[in-house]
């Protein structure tokens, strides 16, 4: 048995002990059959959330509505989740009620895939009813049950299927997949939140580009913030060659295709409710695609975007043109030449401007800056203050004190 399920197994002694079920589930038994790393594991059992905390002096209420509860044991955090059913779902996305119950294979049923509907007890025994294991040595993806019906109850599970292909390099099994052409559209009921936490992991997952295909194929990205009616863009980042690329590359690439200005750029990615640190991160590296899809690198483009920036630049060009690219040591090269690497190495200061031009504050020391900075760059000017001095002192700069 792995490391991580062989440290949780004094968890599922004690609460057998008590007089409860308790058994490894979902994910982390899936990936450990597939021998993937698995990170964190999860445990379902027949305990009410309130017979866990009588158990367990520590405890927090991560998500006690459905039954979960996080139990720190040995320093280390565990989500222990009872076993239930859900049923009703009327609005295609939530349960219109969550029920405890003592059975496990109930538990499993209401799971989304059969892959991911495996228990593994203590001694490393699989619970498998629905043949999961099966379904991980074929690497397919089939639903627990009808696939309208499973579809229909919670459409995010759409959206699961093909996160896993990606994932995974498996494929949807051909009913799962008919139903997912059948009922894109039920999509529409999902938080654009949850649909995020899915399109992030099917686009940095190693068939990704299988995975997009896919998207198209079924019409569920018809259903997909700022991806409606474009599914020949969707489809030509499909034929990218996607390996590689970091998150931000591929959203800026996913923009590209799609062919947003800027300012539309920026409406998308709030559309999918990135947050702003991201957006940031991928509207800097469409600038600097964008750049340089017509330019070449200068010493001052290399100093405004930085190394990682440039790095990125490349890595898309190289997928988008046939144009010859750098390499990253290349890129490297021209950065660690610069005279400078940041504003800080200037030996030029906004006081040192003050001070000699006797102005009051304003943009114009940013302006002086800048102009210095380039020099500096371009190495017109030694970065020495006294020759940074001479060269203003010489240029009959008009100040722009407003
Ligand atoms: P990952 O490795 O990305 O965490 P995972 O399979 O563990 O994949 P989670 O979202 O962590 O996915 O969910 C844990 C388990 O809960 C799943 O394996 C599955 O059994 C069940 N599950 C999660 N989401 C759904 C859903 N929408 N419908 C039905 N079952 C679900
Ligand atoms: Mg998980």
């Amino acid at each position: 048995m792995l490391a991580p399920f062989k440290q949780a197994t004094p968890l599922l002694d004690i609460i057998e002990a008590a007089g409860f079920e308790a058994y490894f589930v979902g994910g982390s038994v899936r990936d450990s059959l597939l021998a993937r790393e698995i990170s964190d594991v999860d445990i379902a059992t027949s305990a009410l959330p309130e017979e866990l905390k009588a158990i367990f002096p520590h405890t927090a209420d991560i998500g006690i509505q459905h039954g979960t509860i996080l139990v720190i044991y040995n320093g280390e955090p565990y989500e222990i989740t009872t076993f239930r059913t859900e049923s009703g779902y009327s609005d295609y996305r939530r349960p219109d009620e969550v029920r405890f119950i003592r059975s496990l294979k109930e538990d499993l049923q209401r799971r989304d895939f059969t892959m991911n509907a495996i228990a593994m007890d203590k001694t490393g025994e699989l619970i498998d009813p629905f043949n999961g294991k099966q379904a991980i040595t074929m690497k397919q993806i089939i639903t627990v049950g009808d696939p309208d019906e499973r579809f229909g109850e919670d459409a995010l599970r759409m959206m699961r299927a093909v996160r896993f292909v990606s994932q995974l390099s498996f494929t949807i099994e051909e009913r799962t997949l008919a139903a997912l052409s059948h009922m894109p559209h039920l999509l529409e009921n999902i938080a654009v939140e949850r649909k995020l936490t899915e399109f992030e992991k099917l686009l940095v997952g190693p068939s990704n580009n299988e995975a997009i295909s896919i998207l198209v194929q079924t019409g569920l990205f018809n259903y997909l913030p700022g991806l409606s009616g474009n599914g020949d863009c969707v489809s030509r980042m499909a034929r990218c060659n996607l390996v590689g690329l970091a998150k931000a590359e591929l959203w800026a690439l996913l923009i590209h295709q799609i062919g947003l200005n800027d300012r539309e750029a920026n409406g998308f990615l709030r559309e999918w409710k990135l947050p702003l640190k991201q957006i940031k991160q991928i509207l800097k590296t469409l600038y600097w695609l964008r750049y340089r899809l017509n330019n070449e690198w200068t010493r001052i483009s290399a100093y405004d975007a930085g190394k990682e920036f440039m790095v990125s630049a490349e890595r898309l060009l190289q997928r988008l043109t046939k144009l010859k690219t750098s390499s990253e040591a290349e890129l490297f090269k021209v950065f660690d030449q610069l005279p400078i690497k940041s504003r800080s190495e200037l030996t030029l200061t906004g006081a040192d401007l003050l001070s000699w031009f006797k102005e009051k504050p304003g943009p114009w020391v940013n302006h002086y800056l800048r102009l210095v900075e380039e020099k500096v760059l371009t190495g017109e000017v030694a970065n020495v203050k006294a020759d940074i001095r001479e060269w203003l002192d010489n240029c009959n700069l008009k100040l722009e004190k407003d």
